[in-house]
């Protein structure tokens, strides 16, 4: 395959989530996280539009960022002077026009040759100072294809380095995304960049797709975050990149403890089943997973938590007691608190049935592994029959 960049866009498109705001020390600190894994460019705003910005950019320069950020801007010649008159230090730009009908005409109120004559006058000047230049085509999908071809013809004309494909609305699917960007790379002259938000589940599907048809740049945001229906998953792209085209560039072992910074300061509450880094690709309940994880690892997973820097502990971590718990989680789990039982024993049935009754009375928590020893004792000991805590409880 082709070399590959990825353009995070937390920072950016990540802080248009509506609820979503980080403090100056928390944007260090993921830009900071994202040039340890090694992505290639981080996305900021342009310092004259978020004030928070001006000073993160300038953060970011003291600590020898300068040539990893791409600075988003309207596709403004006046905007990017402003920029440029803060004289912070940042390596590239990108300038953003959308470029479909219903947006030209509605929003933009100007014809598609004054479009690309604003453009390529915001390309122009970027270049004279020296910058390198993405140019976002806002609304790509939908977009005439000729015009499309054009507008990317004459940005690089004007000196553009890419040009970024939008899925502004994540309305691709993968083979749709494989045909447009692979006839796109063939009549472009410039890098393309594979931009796709996860309205309908795709990000990241259409973004490996783009790969594969030839884009060199990818976007993602940390933990999908992102306007609507979220952005595509830098975790889920750089672990896919890694699994199966063997891009070893990023590191992968810092996933998990970016995701979890992001997750925290975001103030947002992944599920515990989120692809790559959830909890839950280490842990096991039905009784069939568990029985199998209980003799290799590698029958129920694929995803290794230690690949992402997750501690997945024990193999006790692993088990989870609960309504599909079967017989063998209940003999590892009193195994490992010192009781040895035969397989047959008809007490293993009657945990089983106690768990099930509490569930079917509407338990909502796993079952402790305290809890398994404490019906074992009820049980052995032939005592009247407790409910368990939670049960209790209700
Ligand atoms: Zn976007």
């Amino acid at each position: 395959m082709h070399e590959v960049y990825i353009c995070d866009t937390t920072l950016r498109d990540g802080r248009q989530m509506p609820g979503v705001y980080f403090t100056l020390y928390e944007c260090v600190e993921i830009a900071k996280k994202l040039a340890d894994i090694g992505v290639d460019q981080i996305e900021v705003f342009s310092p004259g539009y978020v004030l928070k910005d001006h000073y993160l950019i300038r953060e970011l320069n003291k600590m020898g960022l300068a040539d990893n950020l791409l600075v988003w801007h309207r596709g403004l010649k006046l905007d990017l002077e402003k920029s440029i008159n803060t004289r912070l230090d940042f390596g590239a730009v990108a300038l953003s026009i959308a470029t479909e009908k219903d947006h030209r005409e509605k929003k933009l109120k100007m014809t598609k040759e004054q479009i690309i004559e604003n453009i390529c006058e915001a390309v122009s000047f970027a270049k004279d100072h020296g910058l390198y230049v993405s140019v976002n085509a806002e609304k790509s999908v939908g977009t005439e294809p000729e015009y499309l071809i054009n507008f990317a013809n004459a940005v690089s004309e004007a000196g553009a380095n890419r040009i970024r494909y939008c899925d502004t609305l994540g309305e691709l699917i993968p083979h749709e995304t494989y045909n447009i960007i692979s006839k796109l790379a063939k009549k472009i002259k410039v890098d393309l960049e594979f931009h796709g938000h996860d309205d309908m589940g795709m990000g990241v599907g259409n973004t490996l797709e783009a790969f594969r048809a030839g884009a060199k740049w990818l976007d993602t945001s940390v933990c999908r975050l992102g306007e609507r229906g979220g952005f595509t998953s830098l975790e889920q792209v750089v672990y896919n990149l890694y699994k199966h085209y063997n891009i070893q560039k990023y590191d992968v072992t810092k996933l998990a403890e970016l995701a979890s910074f992001v997750e925290k300061v975001s103030g947002i509450n992944p599920a515990p089943n989120t692809p790559i880094t959830g909890l839950n690709i280490y842990r096991h309940e039905s009784g069939i997973h568990a029985h199998g994880v209980l003799k290799d690892v590698n029958l129920y997973e694929k995803v290794r938590a230690a690949e992402v820097g997750i501690k997945e502990g024990t193999m006790r971590d692993k088990i989870v007691i609960g309504e599909t718990t079967g017989r063998q989680s209940i003999i590892y789990i009193l195994k490992e608190f010192g009781i040895e039982i035969e397989k047959n024993n008809p007490i293993i049935n009657k945990i089983l049935s106690k768990i099930q009754e509490n569930y079917l009375f509407g338990r909502k928590t796993s079952v402790t592994h305290e809890e398994v020893v404490e019906l074992y004792q009820i049980f052995s000991k032939k005592n009247k029959i407790k409910p368990l805590t939670s049960i209790t409880e209700l």
